[in-house]
């Protein structure tokens, strides 16, 4: 299997409103893809499309090697979302349960590991993200940038071979964001993750992709590397910016 993510045509409405009209797009092992779109363009509904929390009208998708539009039972998705960790764009986080276990709960569930390993694993996740003492705090009594970096732990704490990630920045202060875009750079280094990560923060997307796209009219209007993207005249892309920029 080449890819790790493909759709083809997906389409998906809600009522009169087409959100998603004909998306295609490929993902190949290793690579970060980012998905620049306006508000309202659709990018968390598409990312809600490829695990199977919202379903699509129509059209084709292929993770991990399965065809996930095949899928009749609830069951069938189990072996796909081990692989596939998520970061939401809002919340995600259990509020009634501290870091540790908003990131345990995922270990024992899954792994059935003894507690003594867990411990151990949890605590060398919490380093990865750069967040030590903070164990036995609830979400709310954390900022929002360590509340990014507590969804960013529990997103890797299974491994998965591929991350979305849900406007992993907005929200943030500039500084704040610039330390989530240099950590999600340097998990998907370091660990080798493929990944989508949709956003509409630029500063986010020059640093962490491999190649961008621009969701707009609910297709993907752009997709190339980095550098070519950014010298790029295509209207909608400039389009794009003006409305970033207002
Ligand atoms: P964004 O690109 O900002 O993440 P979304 O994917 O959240 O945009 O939403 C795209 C459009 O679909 C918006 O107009 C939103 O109001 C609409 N939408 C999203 N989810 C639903 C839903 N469950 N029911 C009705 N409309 C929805
Ligand atoms: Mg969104």
């Amino acid at each position: 299997m080449r890819w790790i993510v493909c759709t083809q045509n997906l389409a998906k409405s809600f009522g009169a409103l087409k959100v998603l009209k004909e998306v295609n797009l490929e993902v190949y092992p290793g690579e970060t893809v980012v998905i620049l779109g306006g508000s309202g363009s659709g990018k968390s509904v598409l990312l809600q499309i490829l695990v199977g929390l919202v379903p699509a009208d129509s059209g084709r998708i292929w993770l991990h090697g399965y065809e996930v539009t095949q899928f009749r039972k609830e069951k069938d998705w189990y072996p796909v979302r081990l692989k596939t960790g998520f970061l939401f764009q809002i919340g995600g986080l259990y509020d009634s349960m501290t870091v540790f276990e908003n990131i345990a709960f995922a270990m024992r569930y899954h792994l059935r590991l003894p507690e003594k390993e867990i411990k151990k694993r949890v605590q060398k996740i919490l380093d990865s993200v750069q967040l030590k003492g903070v164990e036995e705090k609830y979400p709310a009594e954390l900022s929002g940038g360590m509340q990014k970096r507590v969804g960013l732990a529990r997103a890797i704490a299974l491994n998965p071979p591929l991350i979305l990630y849900d406007e992993p920045t907005t929200g943030l202060d500039p500084i704040m964001g610039d330390s989530i875009s240099r950590l999600i750079r340097h998990l998907q280094r370091t660990y080798n993750i493929s990944a989508i990560v949709v956003t509409h923060d630029l500063s986010c997307a020059f640093k962490v992709a491999d190649r961008i796209m621009l969701l707009y009219d609910g297709k993907i209007m752009i997709s190339g590397p980095v550098e070519e993207v950014k010298k790029s005249d295509n209207p909608y892309f400039k389009q794009f910016l003006k409305a970033i920029k207002e």
